[in-house]
């Protein structure tokens, strides 16, 4: 099974990809997480897609096709993936289909999880991440037990400089020129299409989301 989950940024997809991949034993590919890591390290990768991150611009496609293609490479035939932040464009989309295809596999369904985009501002401005493990927080939402500490490992959380309100704006602008036509590209595929309120507390989105995707916790 593939997954793709489709969403404005900040509207909670790694929170509820992690939850499913979680709970099914399922993979996930987050390509944010992955530049993240790659910018981190100070890959060659990762050095290219910096400043187009901080900006908040899409990093160019060859690199995130050839980055997602090695990632999926990685995993056994027949394994499940929930794919968060790809495609983010229609070449990307294209360019995922064939990848798929020549593997003799399909995009099966997508959930796009819905929010206004003042909500999406709001939610974002209280993030905060663990630079040492990754785990995410919000101040409001889903604040950690130690104020400004991760309960894992106690590190100082930091705000990710593309959280900033100016840069998360024109992430949205990017999502609605770019990414929110794939929800019509999808719905004129074979792909099943489900769209989900993402306003709702974390644990009501992913009740929906597994009604909506049809999995039973502990199947595969
Ligand atoms: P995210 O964590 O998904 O919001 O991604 C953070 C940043 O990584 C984005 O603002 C882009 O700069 C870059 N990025 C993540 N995924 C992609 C993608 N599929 N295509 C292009 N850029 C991406």
């Amino acid at each position: 099974m593939h997954v793709v989950l489709l969403g404005p940024p900040g509207v909670g997809k790694g929170t509820q990809g992690e939850l499913l991949a979680d709970a099914l034993g399922w993979q996930r590919i987050v390509t944010g997480d992955l530049l993240r890591a790659q910018r981190d390290a100070r890959t060659p990768l990762g050095q290219q897609a910096q400043g187009y991150m901080t900006k908040g611009e899409l990093v160019p496609d060859p690199l995130i096709i050839a980055m997602v293609r090695e990632q999926l490479a990685t995993f056994p035939p027949g394994t499940s993936v929930i794919f968060d932040g790809f495609p983010r464009n229609s070449s990307q989309a294209s360019a995922f289909k064939m990848m798929l295809e020549t593997l003799g596999l399909t995009v099966d369904q997508i959930a796009v999880l819905d929010a206004d985009d003042d909500l999406v501002v709001e939610r974002i401005s209280g993030r905060r991440s663990c630079p040492t493990c990754g785990a995410v927080y919000n101040q409001s939402l889903a604040p950690p037990n130690r104020d400004g500490r991760c309960d894992k490992d106690g590190t100082a959380l930091f705000q990710r400089a593309d959280d900033e309100p100016e840069t998360v704006r024109h992430r949205l602008e990017v999502y609605h020129r770019e990414t929110e036509p794939l929800i019509e590209y999808y719905e004129g595929s074979r792909a099943a299409v489900h769209h989900i309120a993402g306003d709702q507390a974390v644990e009501v989105v992913q009740t929906a989301l597994r009604e909506a995707l049809g999995v039973e916790v502990g199947a595969s």
